[in-house]
């Protein structure tokens, strides 16, 4: 099925405006708000420093880098992965760090306080802070009232930068390369922001996309509008079947049940898509399954030896490359 032969019900414009600049000088000092702001150079640079990085973790377990340097972690919206990866990332390289995480319900901003004001705080003790927050655009609005460098662990609906980072990193070192690859992305493509900062990244190598999903849960228009601009091949189907022995990658999502306003909605697609064995067995040799985690029910746990389910892997390659990062903004490689 081609998108025009889909009847369009859905409004998936989204107003996106990033002010964050390209990454032209490298990553220090810089706040890192959107993809939009990489080159394959910058994530050549990332995918290197993360090889040193787990070379390091490997052997010794941890470097004194940043020795000295503190970053905050502002975490308003649930994390596991993505707080304890720049948790773990900060304190490998000997640096320490303020985590308002579990805790942001103790913190002043359940008195009121405003986003402004927490991070000119947190700023005033830290170098770096990363911020996970409900509302798109609020790692932008930090960064406007930060002179430290802010991170965007996720805002909203609108981007995840540093999992497209550690993606991008997964899918390098488990097929070697990135251009020339058939990436299928599966689940909720609407409301995923991984997958919205995935897919824009994907845009800066030659790459081809299947894109499943149901009707209400497609891509947003501007990230579909970037990849045309790009003339970058898509599909759309609602069927993982019709795609399942073409790709290289397939990128699995949750249905993301806490941006639904109407939840007799959530629960009519919420288990649309399974990955078992059985799929498994159309899929090729060599590519892999991929998943930003967590799952809730997508990929079915008999699919977790299976060498090619790279999820745990990805999940791993989450902190070298959060390590590459800080280390990156804070100046030191
Ligand atoms: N952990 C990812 C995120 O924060 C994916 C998810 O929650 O489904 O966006």
């Amino acid at each position: 099925m081609t998108p025009n032969q889909k009847n369009s019900t859905v409004n998936n414009s989204r107003k996106r405006v990033s002010r964050a600049p390209k990454l032209e000088n490298g990553f220090a000092s810089q706040d890192i708000l959107s993809v939009s702001q990489f080159s394959r150079e910058n994530l050549e640079h990332i995918f290197a420093v993360a090889q040193d990085m787990r070379a390091i973790v490997k052997s010794a377990g941890s470097t004194d880098l940043l020795r000295g340097f503190v970053l905050a972690c502002l975490f308003y919206e649930p994390s596991t992965r993505t707080s304890s990866s720049f948790i773990a990332a900060m304190t490998r390289l000997g640096g320490t760090v303020i985590p308002i995480t579990q805790g942001v319900q103790f913190s002043s901003v359940s008195k009121g306080e405003s986003l402004p004001d927490t991070i000119r705080t947190l700023e005033s003790y830290a170098d770096v802070i990363v911020i996970r927050h409900p509302e798109m655009g609020s790692a932008q609005m930090a960064a406007d009232y930060a002179r430290k460098p802010i991170i965007n662990g996720g805002d909203g609906i609108g981007e995840h930068p540093t999992q497209a980072l550690l993606d991008m990193f997964t899918i390098q070192e488990e097929l070697g390369q990135i251009d020339g690859l058939n990436v299928g992305m599966v689940g909720d493509l609407r409301y995923g922001r991984t997958v919205h900062s995935l897919a824009r990244l994907l845009c800066l190598y030659d790459v081809r996309f299947n894109f499943v999903s149901p009707e209400i849960l497609r891509l947003p228009l501007d990230v579909m509008n970037e990849i045309r601009d790009h003339g970058l091949p898509v599909t759309e189907t609602y069927d993982v079947a019709d795609i399942i022995s073409d790709v290289d990658v397939l990128y699995v999502t949750r249905v993301q049940k806490e941006r639904f306003a109407d939840l007799g909605q959530y629960e009519e697609v919420k288990d649309q898509y399974v990955i078992t064995p059985e799929l498994m067995e159309h899929a090729k040799k060599k590519m892999v399954v991929m998943h930003p985690l967590p799952r809730v029910g997508e990929i079915s746990y008999h699919v977790d030896d299976d060498p090619r389910a790279a999820y745990f892997r990805q999940m791993e390659n989450g902190m070298y490359t959060r390590m590459a990062l800080l280390a990156a903004v804070l100046g030191k490689v």
